[in-house]
This record gives C-alpha cells, sequence and structure tokens, in this order.
C-alpha cells in the first residue's frame, strides 16, 4: 500500500442486496483515527477491510431480512468476526490493547448508545461476548434467530429495526 493510499479512509457500504461500494474520504487517518490504538497501515486498513466485508457477507445472507436485524447487531456480528480473521499478530495487539476488556455482561447492552459511546470497545466486548457463547456457532444462531437465549429482551432488540 503507498504512503498516499494509507492516508486515505476507506469506507464501504453496502447498497442494496447486489452492491458493495467502496470509497476512499482522503481523509488524514493517522491523525483521525486510530481503531483500537493501532498504528495506520496495511495490516488494520485489511481488517477494516474484513469486517465491512463481513457486513456484506450478513446483508447476503439475510436477503431481505436484512433490516430486520437491528443496525447496532450488524455491528456486534462484524466485530465479533473482525478479530477472528485478523492477523493473529494484530489480533495480539488489539487485545493487550484492551487488557481489561470484558464481554458484554447484558444483551441489553448491545445497544446504539453502547455502540456510539466507544465503537472499538463495544467491538471488543462483541468479540469477547461471541467467543464466550460459542463463537462462529453463536454468530450462525443470530443470523436465523434461534440464540441460545430466549430472552424477551433480544427478540426486543432484534424487532427493533432501521
Ligand atoms: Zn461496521
Amino acid at each position: 500500500m503507498s504512503p498516499r493510499a494509507r492516508s486515505r479512509w476507506t469506507r464501504t457500504r453496502f447498497r442494496g442486496a447486489r452492491e458493495l461500494q467502496v470509497t476512499s474520504g482522503r481523509r488524514d487517518i493517522q491523525r483521525e483515527r486510530r481503531p483500537w490504538g493501532i498504528a495506520w497501515g496495511q495490516p488494520i486498513a485489511y481488517s477494516i477491510l474484513e469486517h465491512e466485508l463481513v457486513h456484506a457477507i450478513v446483508a447476503n445472507s439475510l436477503g431481505n431480512r436484512y433490516q430486520k436485524l437491528a443496525k447496532v447487531w450488524h455491528e456486534f456480528i462484524a466485530y465479533a468476526v473482525q478479530p477472528e480473521i485478523m492477523e493473529s499478530d494484530l489480533k495480539s495487539k488489539v487485545l493487550a490493547n484492551y487488557p481489561d476488556a470484558w464481554p458484554f455482561q447484558f444483551l441489553e447492552s448491545v445497544n446504539p448508545i453502547v455502540y456510539a459511546a466507544d465503537p472499538d470497545e463495544f467491538g471488543i466486548s462483541a468479540y469477547l461476548f461471541t467467543v464466550a457463547n460459542g463463537g462462529p456457532k453463536f454468530i450462525g444462531q443470530i443470523l436465523v434467530k434461534e440464540v441460545p437465549f430466549s430472552t424477551e429482551e433480544f427478540e426486543f432488540l432484534w424487532s427493533c429495526t432501521k
């Protein structure tokens, strides 16, 4: 990746069921954003791209049920998968930067306010929660609404769309 490319912010947006847009905002990412406190470079850039591809895969998997899964759960899934598939060296650095991180203690914690307050910490908690609840199997259960919980809260969160 060229230094010029490294300085650009890449954003991927899923549009419709068949189109994935990747745009560059030309912002100096080194000043503006350091995901999980990681210095900007190829490993974190690829990892962010993988996060966005998870969104696209989930969207493709859900089809016309896409909007039925609350937006924050889309983020939960992308963040839960991201550390699982990132380079092991990067994963070690990310987790080392969050030595006191905990999995979400309650499903209600997976909400837009917690996400907006600190997306990076939300992501670590989502990952740890997923690991503690079955890993990839848990993600699959979310996608088919067969989570190993029968809380009304989860159904409420699932049904809170938009
Ligand atoms: Zn995302």
